[in-house]
């Protein structure tokens, strides 16, 4: 129980920063073998590959745009090569592209989808089939392989100005329960989390200034922001048997979001 992930082999998308980040970390520090994913930016993967290296752990940085179907076929190979076929995928990578509506383009459009839903379906795809050709590893893991999507609060928070993202995570929760559905008579667990505001690289506007971060913090009833670390804590468990009968489910960490907080006070 001390290592939950020992002998596991992890790749995460958008590993370099953020969440991302995090996840890796921990993972690693879980005792699983981690594949460090980044689109641009080798610096920050090797990076990551360097603290979990001086953690005592094993890491290696291999970039690929997950909204490309050959750069994720290249992505699980080279993973492999590295480590050996995977255990766990954590569809980590997304971005946003923010316009208010009547003035989002379809460029905007497509590369929100493209990397947020598309690259998980790339990814999950690739997972799958390398589970299946692995085979069980009872040694390791009850289940044949895991799958942890990378969603939202936005998943059932509507969200103005953001369509394109909304949308997006949107799509990720019924992909993962569809998938999950079809996979779980197999041994293949598929869950997502759902962060609430997390202090990364994608929203720093909304926390950077104290105006800012006040504001913030009338949506989060548990009165702070979140930290990577707090997705990276829900990951490794979603990924270990500690969460073996979990299978489809989406986890909201998000410090009470979607709890509605503004009801507190207008009811
Ligand atoms: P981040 O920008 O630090 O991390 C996202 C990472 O994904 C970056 O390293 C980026 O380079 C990578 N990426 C983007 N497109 C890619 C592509 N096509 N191929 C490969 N990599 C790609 O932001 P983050 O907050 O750490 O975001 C991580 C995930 O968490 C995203 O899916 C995001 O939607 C989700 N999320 C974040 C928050 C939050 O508050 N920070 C809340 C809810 C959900």
């Amino acid at each position: 129980a001390d290592k939950p992930l020992a002998g596991q082999i992890a790749i995460v998308t958008g590993g370099s920063s953020g969440i991302g980040a995090g996840v890796v970390l921990a993972m690693a520090a879980a005792g699983a073998a981690v594949v460090v994913n980044y689109r641009s930016g080798v610096e920050g993967a090797e990076a990551m590959v360097g603290k979990v290296h001086a953690a005592g752990g094993r890491a290696v940085a291999i970039g690929a745009d997950v909204s490309d179907e050959a750069q994720v076929e290249q992505l699980f190979r080279e993973a492999e090569a590295a480590f050996g076929p995977p255990d766990i995928l954590v569809a980590n990578a997304g971005l946003q592209r923010d316009a208010a509506f009547a003035e989002m383009t379809l460029e905007q459009w497509r590369t929100v989808l493209d990397a947020n839903l598309t690259g998980q379906f790339l990814c999950a795809r690739a997972a799958v089939r390398a589970f299946r050709r692995r085979g069980p590893r009872a040694k390791v893991s009850r289940a044949l392989g895991k799958i942890i999507c990378m969603s939202s609060v936005h998943d059932v928070i509507p969200w103005a100005g953001h369509v394109n993202y909304a949308s997006s995570k949107g799509g990720v929760s019924l992909l993962m329960r569809s998938l999950a559905q079809e996979v779980a008579p197999e041994r293949i667990r598929v869950n997502a989390i759902a962060p609430g505001a997390i202090r990364t690289p994608i929203n720093r506007e909304a926390w950077e200034t104290p105006e800012a971060e006040a504001q913030l913090l009338r949506l989060i009833p548990y009165g702070r922001v979140g930290e990577p670390e707090d997705i990276a804590e829900a990951a490794v468990w979603l990924a270990s048997d500690a969460s073996d009968y979990v299978v489809g489910t989406t986890l909201y960490v998000d410090g009470g979001m979607t709890l509605y907080p503004a009801f507190r006070e207008g009811g």
